[in-house]
């Protein structure tokens, strides 16, 4: 086995499974990722480490435990369609996409998008598409989606996206300030919405028509 891949099988034992990582899609999915290949070359010994990590323009790919707890808090069985707000490194939703049908995924920074579509390609993962916008508008003509989840911290939750969510869906969301926020599960049942809180996390801002201004 390859230096990476004893990093990562170590990662999903210590960080997930002796945590509260239960779902097995999830798990699957986060032993298969290569997640160093998200990252830049000069940071791929540290890509399995129990911590998030620059990815340039002053963004981050999350810690390998808090995109696992999302992703299993979206309860995919492998047929959805989920829309992911904040693309990054593109590692999210590289998860995402090895679990559900069709991943949709918006980012603001170009540049941190063509790198990310590059590693989708490199990846061979066709069934993500991803496009360069404000994501707080969720991306109309899709949806509605099954899944949203937004991996960058806002002021509240986007209406938007809660009027792209379908019936029976659920969208993750960190909400708070600018410094710290809570994790946000918005369930849509019978046209209302539930929200329930799951824990404590900080995340870089969600900027845009219905995120931060800056
Ligand atoms: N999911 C990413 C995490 C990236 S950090 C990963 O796995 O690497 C959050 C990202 O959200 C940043 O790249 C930031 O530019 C982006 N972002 C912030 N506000 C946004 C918005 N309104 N629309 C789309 N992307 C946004």
């Amino acid at each position: 086995m390859g230096q990476f891949a004893t990093s990562r099988k170590r990662m999903v034992q210590e960080q997930l499974l002796n945590r509260d990582i239960v779902d097995a899609k999830t798990i699957a999915a986060m032993s298969e990722v290569p997640r160093h290949l998200f990252v830049d070359d000069a940071m791929q010994g540290r890509a399995y480490g129990d911590h998030p990590l620059p990815i340039g323009a002053g963004q981050t790919i999350s810690q390998p435990y808090i995109v696992a707890t999302m992703t299993q808090a979206l309860r995919l069985t492998g047929d959805e369609k989920v829309l992911e707000i904040g693309t990054g490194s593109g590692f999210q939703a590289a998860v995402l996409s090895r679990i559900c049908c069709q991943v949709y995924t918006v980012e603001r920074i170009n540049s941190l998008l063509a790198r990310a579509r590059k590693t989708f390609d490199k990846l061979r993962y066709y069934n993500i598409r991803a496009k360069l916008d404000d994501g707080t508008m969720g991306w109309a003509g899709n949806g509605p989606y099954d899944a949203i989840i937004v991996t960058a911290g806002g002021p509240e939750v986007p209406q938007p996206l809660v009027d792209q969510l379908a019936e029976g869906g659920r969208l993750i969301i960190p909400v708070g300030d600018q410094q710290i926020q809570e994790l946000q599960l918005v369930e849509k049942n019978e046209g209302q919405v539930k929200i329930s809180c799951l824990s404590s996390v900080r995340f870089v801002d969600l900027v845009g028509e219905h995120g931060w201004s800056k």
